[in-house]
This record gives C-alpha cells, structure tokens and sequence, in this order.
C-alpha cells in the first residue's frame, strides 16, 4: 500500500525546505571534509594509524608525491627543475644550486599506484 501525503503543501513552503536541506547537506559535507583533512594532517606520518584509515592516508601521501612528479615533468619540459633545499628553480641540467650549494639528487619521474584506487593518471 503506498504512501498518501495527507496535506498538500505549497510549492514555495516545498522549496523552502529542500533549500534547508540542501543546505544541511553542504554544512555536513563541508565538516566531514574539515574531519578528513584535520585527521590526515594529524596522521599522514603516523605508521601506527588504525588500519581502517591506514591505506587513505598511504594515498593522499601518494597523492601528494604524484602531484609532485607532475610538476617536476612540467619543469622539465621547460628545461628547468627546483633545488631540493632551497626550492630555487634551476637549469635541469644542474648539479648544484647556485643559491643555497646543496647538490642535487636526481627529480623523481616516478608516479606511484594508490592501493585499491584505478589509476588514471599516465593514461593522461
Ligand atoms: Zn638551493
């Protein structure tokens, strides 16, 4: 037996409300966002982290590198890279930083599999 609404109720009162409930939902997403983001913050170097959120905060680590790796291949297109110290931007080429003298390692190229999460990113 389906459900009769025993009152109609006006289409501005209707809007009202889903307006509320829209709203609602984006105060909870937002928080829930806030939530995530304080707890990765607090977590992202914890080895310990409950394995419930261990592989989520192992990739937005790995998130965080790759958006690295992409930057550097971006530099490297344009012939430059940054210092590892200093974050001085360099001929690519370079081996030492010419403002801070730090030698410089190799960039890292390599992006790396988030676990469990399709990765689509070298399709790119
Ligand atoms: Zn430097």
């Amino acid at each position: 037996m389906a459900w009769k609404a025993q009152n109609e109720i006006s289409s501005s009162d209707a809007k009202r409300i889903d307006n509320a409930i829209t709203q609602v939902d984006g105060q909870r997403k937002n928080l829930i966002y806030q939530l995530g983001e304080a707890f990765y913050k607090a977590n992202k170097k914890n080895e310990d982290v409950d394995a419930t959120y261990k592989v989520m905060v192992d990739n937005i680590n790995k998130l965080e590198d790759n958006r690295k790796v992409w930057i550097n291949r971006k530099m490297k297109l344009q012939g430059m890279r940054f210092c590892d110290g200093c974050g001085n931007v360099l001929p690519y080429e370079s081996c030492f930083c010419n403002r801070c003298g730090v030698k410089l390692e190799p960039v890292a190229e390599e992006l790396q599999e988030l676990e469990g999460v399709p990765n689509p990113v070298e399709t790119i």
